[in-house]
């Protein structure tokens, strides 16, 4: 009988292990599979914290809704009556000292109509007449390898991209737009660009695909580690689960000469050791790469990127009306007066999070922040006073915090830039030569989405049933 091993128990992992187990079990093979997780709990960046009637989320908060690959997972998990979908209201820009709206009609910060930009409270009247060029400019070398950032700027402007769409899009991407591709952020805006001759047209003749009732995102009832907790309740037994345990040594056993591999896996350093004819890695990649530890494979692992970001929830024992109304949160413009970099009015975006719609907050601060490098080594406490003057600064509130959690994600948070595709390339042939068997999965490599993740746990686990059924 064969031994996959599953290294890493975020929602890739635990998906390459519930995949693996439906086909193994519908092609009749019967294997040992194992997930071995370094944390007590399953889920990596998928981790749900209750705190009386608040939930909390320390890493992801939601699926995005358009990725429809997760409905059947959630359908054979039972899970689709606890879907639960974000409140639609309005998002504002922390600007000059104060909140402004940013246009409704518009996604990402980008306008869907003549209308939406002519409104805006963000750009000058001179930088709404330069994104009017975007009508007129023919694109005629971009492609979807450059970056976004440029691709943006040469048709919509300068001040539109940042004053109005670089504040929301590098919030969702989690980086510089000049270092970002269109093809690994919103590859459509091309397509639109050169079927349309107009980015905003061509947003406003697609609108119905980004309007879909405003449910644009969904989580569970109980939160995000819902999906984790039923996928590891229906596997049960069929796979061995070994939480609190860390692989920390691969050794090849056979020849990968000769095209195939056998590893034994280390575990905690104690001595312990499991033989595997499969092994999955899919834990971030700078994990991967020091368990390989190989020269060629750290010229394309050395460059891969991560960023990183803190995390501070607040609950207050006070309803959330003091917010504007219909209000769901604010991103900063420039850090010169607020120290975050988003804020999210969770109690208003996510009525599940709050049964008593007692108000919770979700303050962001990012690696490019100017702050960062100092409150990454602070204490959560002194991290929960920064937090709190900028509660006070956006929106006048000064109340006592009743809960907080505070989360860093350092440099934990993959951010692909424009050789991405490249160097995974790359890997994946250096992969096959030197380590037949062994596959990298996950965030760092096949994009960071829940639905992407699940779909390459999905890949990953088809491709290791075609290798077995081989
Ligand atoms: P991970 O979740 O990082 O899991 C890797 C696992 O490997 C970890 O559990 C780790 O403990 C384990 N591990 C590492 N080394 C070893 C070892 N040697 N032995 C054993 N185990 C090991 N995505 C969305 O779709 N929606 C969102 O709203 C969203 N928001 C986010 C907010 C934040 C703050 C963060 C950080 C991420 C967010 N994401 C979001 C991205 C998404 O959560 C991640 O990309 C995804 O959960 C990654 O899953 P993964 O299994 O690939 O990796």
């Amino acid at each position: 009988m064969k031994t996959i091993v599953i290294v890493g128990g975020g929602i890739t992992g635990l998906s390459t292990a519930y995949y693996l187990h439906k086909q193994l079990k519908q092609d009749g093979t019967a294997a040992r599979i194992v997930l071995v997780e370094a944390s007590e709990k399953l889920g990596g960046k998928i981790r749900t914290v209750h705190r009386e009637d608040y939930i909390m989320e320390s890493g992801a908060d939601s699926v995005v809704a358009r990725k429809t690959n997760m409905v059947p997972l959630l359908e054979e998990l039972g899970l689709q009556d606890d879907i639960v979908y974000n409140e639609t209201g309005k998002s504002y820009i922390f600007a000059d000292g104060e909140l402004k709206l940013i246009p409704q009609d518009a996604i990402f910060g980008i306008p869907m109509s003549i209308e939406s930009l002519a409104t805006s409270m963000l750009v000058s009247a001179e930088g709404k007449v330069e994104a009017l060029k975007d009508l007129y400019t023919p694109n005629e070398h971009f492609t979807k390898q450059d970056s976004i950032g440029h691709f943006l700027e040469a048709f919509l402007g300068e001040e539109l991209v940042e004053k109005q769409i670089a504040p929301v899009l590098s919030g969702v991407y989690s980086g510089d737009l000049y270092e970002l591709t269109l093809a690994s952020t919103l590859p459509y805006l091309l397509d639109y660009k050169n079927e349309y001759g107009s980015i905003i047209q061509g947003l406003d003749a697609h609108r119905a695909k980004f309007q879909s009732g405003g449910k644009k995102f969904y989580s569970f009832r109980s939160g995000l580690s819902s999906l984790i907790d039923r996928m590891e309740e229906q596997l049960g037994e069929a796979v061995e689960f070994r939480k609190g345990t860390k692989v920390t040594h691969i050794d090849k056993l056979s020849d990968p000469a000769a095209g195939k591999g056998r590893y034994r896996l280390t575990i905690n350093g104690s001595g312990e050791t499991i033989e595997a004819d499969y092994v999955v890695l899919s834990t971030l990649s700078e994990a991967a790469q020091s368990l390989l530890h190989h020269p060629e494979l750290d010229k394309s692992f050395d460059q891969l990127r991560n960023s990183s970001l803190i995390s501070i929830y607040i609950a207050f024992d006070i309803s959330d009306d003091q917010l504007p109304k219909d209000g769901t949160g604010f991103i900063t413009a420039d850090n010169r007066e607020l120290n975050c970099d988003a804020c999210t009015w969770t109690s208003r975006k996510w009525a599940h999070t709050s049964a008593s719609s007692q108000l919770l907050m979700r303050l962001f601060y990012k690696s490019t922040g100017s702050v960062y490098a100092e409150m990454v080594n602070q204490p959560e406490e002194e991290l929960l006073q920064v937090a709190r003057q900028d509660v006070l600064r956006s929106t006048g509130i000064d109340a006592e915090p009743l809960h907080w959690t505070v989360t860093k994600w350092d440099n934990t948070m993959p951010n692909y830039h424009i050789r991405h595709p490249q160097l995974v390339a790359a890997l994946e042939q250096d992969m096959e030569q030197l380590y037949p068997g062994i596959l990298l999965a996950g965030c760092s490599y096949y994009g960071v989405g829940i639905p992407d993740c699940v779909a390459n746990g999905e890949q990953t686990a088809q491709r290791i049933a075609e290798q077995m059924a081989g």
